[in-house]
């Protein structure tokens, strides 16, 4: 907490008092002792004498240092590039979970706009992976791999190799899970810091990273946002060499608005106004180290958000008359299904007695059961285990679940539906010396980002689902 008002070296140098005679000189003691009067005087002249001549030398010493710093700054100033501060790019990449594309237009967001109107933005959004969750969108935010890939396929999952569950409690800091090279790994393998301020897969250790202490902070959502954001910041006060190339900064915000009450609320403006003065503080406290303009700002958040309620609603049991689904089965529900039948069941039946089902049962025209092999393939949902057989595809804003609720209110807000709808896409701004100046770009999918913070950061990433030579079409030439 308020490590944004710690001085660095530069203020303090800046704002080094003048010495004055009177400072260093201690008050006279009262005296009570006879003394000839004329003795007195003179002592006291010789005695002030002497103090005034220190104390004009050490004034005009001072005087002069300071005019030495005051013509130092001002070259500075003429020549801000490259700071000796920052001996290396950096990337600060934030995430504010659940910010759909549009949330910006809600209301005041003079820091964002700041960001988008100086930097370059997705200017319909960023696409995120599928199924759009929190957890497989951060990880490939970070790995540039589609979830099938990077392990991370739904934020619960089941490995039948492992015979166990992940889930986000008991998972996000055990390895095993986590397949890929994620960012902050990249970084520690060419000899670089970086800094997790929390983001899914970053407390696992991946190679070199061992998610020490001071970089790697344990998610904990109660942290206060403005406890993070300086958290951030004071890495900028290490020594150069071992300020982090890479910081993540996490908020939970606004996706856990967006649930309750669904994305056109009073409740989701305010969030969103949190979320802009956050950025504020950080460009703030960048702006006081004299650093906004050479760091970059990598700004994204996760997926969207719909809203949902108890009309749209699909139920699994409705399906018994076909085919009796047990909810031992059901690995994933809501905006998409995972099934997963026992061995004995043959896959493509259940498929076809579902689908038949789902032609008589209310909404049933709303999901659509596929072999995951036969899904879209631009989903790229099917080359791990990990991954359900038998997957379900939700019409945007219906939710299918095993039965009916008894009285309970289904009306809220939802994500990890097919990433083609708009409602999914969440934002990309950069800002920074390799982002151009109120450049607009196609919305482009969140598997792009690994390559181009890696070609910020100058460093060879490892093999991944980006497009080659894609980061030249989003950033401007490196120096
Ligand atoms: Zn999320």
């Amino acid at each position: 907490m308020g490590g944004e008002d710690q001085p660095n070296s530069t203020t303090s140098l800046l704002s080094r008092p003048y010495y004055s005679g009177s400072s260093s000189t201690p008050p006279p003691e009262k005296t009570t002792t006879t003394v000839p009067f004329i003795s007195l005087l003179l002592t006291t002249c010789l005695a002030l004498s002497v103090t005034v001549a220190i104390a004009i030398l050490l004034f005009s010493s001072s005087l002069h240092h300071s005019q030495v710093n005051l013509q130092i700054s001002e070259a500075i100033a003429k020549f801000s590039r490259p700071l000796p501060k920052l001996k290396h790019p950096v990337v600060i990449l934030i995430s504010s979970d659940g910010f759909r594309f549009g949330y910006q237009f809600k209301t005041d967001t003079p820091n964002i706009d700041n960001l988008i109107k100086n930097g370059t933005e997705a200017e319909e959004g960023l696409i995120p992976v599928f199924p759009s969750a929190t957890f497989p969108n951060h990880y490939s935010i970070v790995t540039g791999l589609h979830p099938a890939y990077h392990g991370i396929i739904n934020n619960r999952f089941f490995d039948p190799k492992l015979n166990e569950t992940f889930t986000r409690p008991t998972g996000s800091n055990v390895s095993k899970w986590w397949f890929g090279e994620p960012l902050w790994e990249t970084v520690v393998n060419h000899g670089f810091n970086a800094s997790t301020y929390f983001w899914p897969g970053s407390m696992a250790s991946k190679g070199k990273w061992t998610c020490q202490e001071y970089f790697c902070k344990q998610f904990n959502e109660s942290v206060p946002f403005e406890e993070r954001v300086d958290g951030v910041l004071n890495y900028f006060d290490m020594p150069s060499s071992e300020i982090p190339v890479l910081m993540t900064l996490y908020f939970q915000d606004p996706d856990a608005q967006g649930h309750e009450v669904g994305p056109d609320d009073p409740d989701i403006t305010e969030a969103v106004g949190r979320i802009d003065s956050m950025i504020g503080r950080l460009i703030q406290g960048l702006k006081k180290r004299g650093i906004f303009e050479d760091v970059h700002i990598v700004l994204v958040g996760d997926h969207g958000m719909v809203g949902t309620c108890d009309k749209k609603l699909i139920f699994l049991d409705d399906l018994a008359p076909w085919i009796k689904i047990s909810s031992s089965w059901v690995e994933a529900d809501k905006a998409q299904l995972g099934i997963r039948p026992p061995a004995n069941y043959s896959l493509v039946d259940v498929v076809a007695n579902m689908t038949k089902g789902l032609k008589k049962v209310n909404n049933g025209k709303h999901l659509k059961v596929y072999l995951k092999e036969k899904l879209p393939k631009r989903l790229h949902y099917a080359a791990s285990d990990r991954i359900s057989p038998i997957i379900g595809l939700v019409d945007e804003g219906f939710t299918v679940t095993q039965s009916r609720p008894g009285g309970e209110k289904y009306c809220g807000g939802a994500h990890g539906y097919d990433n083609n709808y708009f409602s999914m896409r969440s934002i990309f701004i950069g800002h920074g010396p390799r982002f151009a100046k109120g450049k607009k770009v196609a919305s482009f999918k969140n598997v792009e980002i690994y390559n181009i913070v890696t070609s910020i950061l100058d460093i060879k990433g490892a093999p991944n689902n980006g497009t080659r030579g894609f980061p030249n079409k989003i950033l401007v030439p490196s120096r």
